[in-house]
């Protein structure tokens, strides 16, 4: 129970728990399957079942886990099941897992270098590593924050600074233009209206048949702006977008963004980690010609959400661009970096934490392994459908993704979905690709067995 003056638990009873936890999250991780992998219920269910004002006394932490039991995990959608497909598959490792429990203890807030150096340091550690396994230019300027949409929204920012340096007081001048492609991650659009950038100055550029921008469209669109007495100031590209993890052709939109004085940004979200295998390395071509780059290692690399990696050739743009000097953030520490002044937020986690304990863990070459292996499965599930007379690919299979449809059309395929995530043993999304319904099925997570696909193909033909 706690204690009446709200002090912390007592010592001795926390260890009694977090060894009981650390029981239930070992049994947890050697065998998810045993919770179906989508949450039941329906809307409203779970807040019907708890009580709707918060406890005014403290209540025992048996109580409190038993709700989590009974309460709690039926409405959890297991995303580190082995057969979570759905969306961009992801994992947490163990590493990860025990690196969490120590960013929560320790408790820092790693805004300056001097409110805990131990976590800017290792930050600048580790995206310096992330640089080297996926050979980029080491003297990039990288940081962690939360998530690619985050990313996305500095860069943005940082490019409207460049191409506008008085919108830092006047705000944006309404003249400025962003190029996206039609499969950019909603999130790079996001981030250019809430920097002030309207929609209908943002342009969404054709792709080709294999889902990639087309750069003679981004070259036209570019030029008509320009006659139109705008100024074209951002392009986004893709490397692995999230319908069907195409890949935009960076170096043509990089010497496009050069000539005209665009700032690109590279979005690797989810296939930028794949640049540490050798055979895929020619996934980043032409990003060592980006003025920004963004990576999530929660996507495919086993590190627990959130954490994602922004990389810029122009730091001090990204710096002039957020920095505000409050004087009570004020130290006198020279040569250091204080990461707050290159973003959004004061407070941040300790994310570099649990990237360290994963890279350190398994090492360039057990991640390799990790990602090799998805990429076969879902090769393996690809050549299997393109070999039966029911179904096609929608889609090629460059990375973890599948995408197909059944040949009898869009009702079919969406019935199909519906049947297999019904089962309960399986979780695969949708997208819409070239006006048809697609099945995706996305291979990621590091417990995912051959038998988990082999399964899930089974249940694909069966159904
Ligand atoms: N970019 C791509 C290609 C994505 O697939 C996603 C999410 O899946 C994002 C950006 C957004 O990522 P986040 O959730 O980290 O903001």
């Amino acid at each position: 129970m706690a204690g009446p003056a709200g002090f912390d638990m007592p010592v001795g009873e926390f260890r009694r728990h977090g060894k009981a936890l650390i029981d239930w999250i070992a049994d947890y991780l050697e065998d998810p399957r045993q919770y179906p992998v989508l949450a039941g219920g329906q809307p409203g269910d779970l807040r019907q079942r708890l009580p709707t004002g918060a406890p005014a006394e403290g209540e025992p932490m048996e109580k409190i886990l038993r709700d989590f039991d009974q309460a709690i995990l039926p409405m959890v959608t297991h995303w580190n099941h082995p057969r979570f497909f759905a969306y961009f598959s992801i994992s947490s490792s163990a590493p990860g897992i025990l690196a969490e429990l120590l960013t929560a203890a320790l408790n820092v807030n790693a805004m300056l270098w001097k409110s805990c150096p131990a976590a800017t340091e290792l930050e600048q550690t580790t995206v310096a590593w992330m640089l080297d396994w996926l050979g980029l230019p080491p003297a990039w300027f990288g940081m962690i924050v939360d998530s690619a949409s985050s990313a996305a929204l500095q860069a943005v920012v940082a490019a409207r600074h460049r191409a506008e340096p008085e919108s830092r007081a006047a705000g944006p001048s309404g003249r400025l233009v962003a190029y996206v492609s039609e499969h950019t991650h909603s999130s790079v659009e996001k981030a250019a209206m809430t920097a002030g950038i309207g929609r209908s100055n943002i342009r969404h550029v054709a792709v080709d048949a294999a889902f990639s921008m087309r750069t003679d469209a981004l070259a036209e669109a570019i030029r008509v702006d320009l006659s139109r007495n705008l100024k074209p100031f951002f392009a986004a590209a893709t490397v692995g977008t999230t319908s069907s993890t195409a890949i935009d052709p960076v170096p043509g939109i990089a010497a496009i963004c050069r000539e005209n004085g665009l700032w690109l940004h590279v979005d690797g979200a989810y296939g930028g980690a794949l640049g540490m295998l050798p055979e895929c390395r020619h996934f980043l071509d032409g990003v060592d010609r980006a003025d920004s780059f963004c990576v999530n290692p929660p996507k495919l690399m086993t590190v627990p959400l959130d954490c994602g990696l922004f990389y810029t050739r122009s730091p001090e743009v990204v710096r002039a661009a957020f920095s505000l000097e409050a004087e009570y953030l004020k130290t006198d520490v020279r040569g250091a970096v204080d990461y707050t002044d290159y973003g959004l937020v004061l407070g941040r986690r300790f994310r570099a934490l649990k990237l360290w304990f994963v890279m350190r863990y398994f090492g360039r070459d057990g991640l390799v392994a990790i990602l090799r292996r998805s990429l076969k499965m879902a090769a393996w599930l690809g050549e299997q459908i393109s070999n039966s007379a029911r179904f096609e690919l929608a889609a090629p299979v460059n990375m973890g993704l599948v995408c197909f449809r059944s040949r009898q059309g869009d009702d079919a395929t969406r019935e199909l979905m519906n049947r297999i995530n019904r089962s309960g043993a399986f979780f695969v999304s949708h997208t819409v690709l070239n006006g048809s319904f697609i099945v995706r099925v996305a291979i990621g997570n590091i417990r995912t067995q051959w038998e988990d696909v082999e399964e899930l193909w089974g249940a694909i033909s069966k159904l």
